[in-house]
């Protein structure tokens, strides 16, 4: 990891994209509104890989870690194939709360504010209707799937795939991928409910090889929006990585 510092706090790993004016100006904000430093919001950048994205001050020192950088492999491919497709940076991590006005979409109220999409993007295109298309697209690990299957893989991932029913931990994995399913429905939901706004989810479900993603996605796209894409030569997935 490569951050580098424009203003002067800690030790020099951070870039702070917009310089030191911006930074006093988040630090003032949030002074302004009484709250701690550690809620500035600030727009960092990752040298490595070029990725911007925002993140409060107190969150950025706890982690120091670009969220590009840290997908998982198979958001990665996602990732870098609708990069390729649509031909530019999709925002990584984008809060539900960032993307639809929350008065509107009261469900989201019911989320965890730091629920996000994979990835998102203002397209500056346009749907069959003529509305600009904001696009959400997120891969779906199995965990993910309201099946017995996918109680299997929480467990599984939570490194407890033995958990006995009736114990501590089984209760609280149970709990978390309840709401797990749940958050994954009204992230759905609510995208459906904006659909007339030009807003749009292609969900990327882990049955579908790498190798046939590319394709899915572009499918996936045109029947949802109506519109046709320029066609592109497929590209190896494992050059996303
Ligand atoms: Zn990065």
């Amino acid at each position: 990891m490569n951050f580098i510092l424009f203003a002067n706090f800690g030790n020099c790993f951070i870039e702070i994209f917009f310089g030191k004016v911006d930074f006093d100006n988040a630090i003032n904000d949030v002074k302004s509104k009484g709250e701690r430093n550690a809620y500035a919001l600030l727009v960092w950048k990752h040298k490595d890989c070029g990725h911007l994205f925002e993140r409060s001050y107190g969150n950025f020192i706890r982690t120091f870690s670009c969220p590009k950088c840290t997908q998982q492999k198979n958001q990665k491919i996602t990732h870098g194939y609708c990069e390729y497709i649509f031909d530019q940076q999709f925002k990584v991590e984008e809060r539900m709360k960032d993307i639809f006005p929350v008065d509107e979409n009261p469900e989201i109220k019911k989320l965890h504010a730091n629920v996000h999409i994979d990835i998102f993007q203002n397209l500056g295109l346009k749907d069959k209707e003529g509305n600009l298309i904001k696009l959400g697209v997120r891969y779906n690990g199995k965990q993910h799937d309201d099946s017995p299957e996918g109680w299997e893989a929480m467990k599984g991932i939570a490194k407890h795939p033995d958990a006995k029913p009736g114990s501590k931990i089984y209760k609280e994995l149970w709990s978390q991928w309840r709401k797990l399913i749940e958050t994954d429905k009204i992230k759905a939901d609510v995208f459906e409910n904006n659909k007339g706004e030009g807003y749009y989810l292609i969900i990327v479900d882990y049955r579908i090889p790498p190798n046939q993603r590319q394709q899915f996605i572009i499918d996936e796209f045109e029947r949802q929006t109506g519109i046709k894409l320029d066609r592109k030569d497929s590209i190896d997935w494992r050059k996303l990585l």
